[in-house]
């Protein structure tokens, strides 16, 4: 017999997955230039071609018995410096190599993350609209899931509802921003709110609630947008970072966990979270590019080229009446569907060949999203297929 959860999660791809697939299939059938695939977070913008040097020469100059050993499980502790260093030059945070662990990008700093603090019974809140992974990362660590529903006013947090979900059971808070699918950046008001609750909850109920702070867009800002350092605002943080976006290299599983040093318990916090690495299975991180990331860890890929997007799209879509709160961050747009069921929209928007991503998955039905770390071009191109998807409602 196998495990009934696992096989439902296999069986079943992700709604995102679903339709990049089907996209696929549908640029084989009429041409790539044809099809206007909004739906999946892979960046089109190129990896800098500084990075490229870099790997070239990892190749070439280093002894290859150690530039593809394994590493400690938590990382190359001369990377694990360069990091630290890298978020106190930035962020004033006085963290050391001891309280970083890299990853394989942003997932396995969550599931690690949230394996190292969970015991049965334990709930973690996430806020509307999620990234539909943290429900089956939360739930794969034998914790239930608590969603706070979203403000649709402006998709920053709805302070009230969050205040009273939690309980004696919450034992953490996933806060992504800039947000994935909204691509809102939470200001220092809502920040100052949600931190400001959970030191008064840690007193109520005498224990540490932890407060993830899933960070894979922190470099995706435009217009001198402030993206808060959480560590800097509560004490019991952890930040899961990743390198996917920032440098454009999703496929090659690169990122960290950030313990804050000012954490209760941090010595103890850390060693859960390897030990739960070492649960998990994760060896270490890929050698070559923890190598190269700490050669890296001022550069970031094109971001202008987001924000040029974002700019057309979102110009673009509103003068065709389509509704969204203004992305600060990120790759995305979340409009409004013009139908209440956006599932149904999104089958019409396929007619016209534009993917969207319904926001139910995302814990926000009647909302869609779209990915716009795609071409330039084809976003222009795209523009005459909403401007007819607006016209069938009107
Ligand atoms: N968290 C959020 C909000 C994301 O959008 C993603 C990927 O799209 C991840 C985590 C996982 O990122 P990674 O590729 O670093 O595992």
């Amino acid at each position: 017999m196998l495990s009934e959860k696992m096989l439902g999660l296999g069986k079943k791809r992700s709604a995102i997955r679903e339709i990049f697939e089907y996209g696929k299939k549908r640029a084989a059938e009429i041409g790539a230039d044809k099809i206007f695939d909004f739906s999946i977070g892979n960046p089109n913008v190129p990896a800098p071609e500084y990075l490229k040097r870099v790997l070239i020469a990892l190749l070439e100059n280093s002894d290859p018995a150690c530039l593809h050993s394994y590493t400690s499980a938590q990382g190359d502790v001369g990377v694990r410096k360069i990091i630290a260093n890298n978020i106190y030059e930035r962020f004033g945070t006085e963290v050391t190599a001891d309280n970083i662990y890299i990853t394989s990008g942003a997932a396995a700093a969550l599931t690690i993350s949230i394996k190292a603090m969970t015991v049965p019974g334990d709930e973690f809140i996430v806020f509307a609209p999620y990234f539909p992974e943290y429900i089956v990362f939360v739930e794969a660590a034998g914790a239930k899931v608590v969603v706070i529903p979203p403000d649709t006013e402006d998709f920053q947090i709805d302070i009230e509802s969050f205040e009273a979900s939690i309980n004696k059971n919450t034992k953490g808070v996933i806060i992504n921003s800039p947000n994935n699918p909204s691509g809102v950046v939470y200001s220092v008001e809502t920040i100052n709110s949600v931190c400001g609750i959970l030191s008064k909850k840690e007193k109520e109920f005498g224990h540490s609630i932890y407060l993830i702070s899933d960070e894979p867009y922190r470099e995706l800002v435009y217009d001198d947008i402030e993206v808060p350092y959480l560590m800097n605002y509560y004490n019991n943080t952890i930040v899961s970072y990743s390198y996917s976006k920032s440098l454009s290299i999703p496929g090659e599983r690169i990122g960290y966990i950030a313990v804050s040093p000012k954490m209760e318990n941090t010595d103890d916090m850390y060693a859960a979270i390897c030990g739960a690495g070492r649960a998990l299975g994760y060896v270490c991180a890929p050698s070559i590019f923890q190598q190269a990331i700490a050669k890296c860890i001022d550069q970031t890929s094109d971001i202008s080229i987001y924000k040029k997007n974002r700019d057309i799209l979102y110009e673009e879509l509103t003068k065709l009446g389509y509704k969204c709160a203004k992305p600060d961050g990120a790759f995305y747009l979340f409009i409004k569907a013009l139908e209440p069921n956006a599932e149904a929209f999104c089958t019409k928007a396929r007619k016209h060949e534009l993917l969207l991503v319904a926001g139910d998955g995302f814990g926000c039905p009647g909302y869609v999203r779209i990915s716009y770390c795609v071409r330039t071009d084809q976003i222009e191109k795209s523009l005459p297929a909403f401007a007819k998807l607006a016209k069938e409602y009107q």
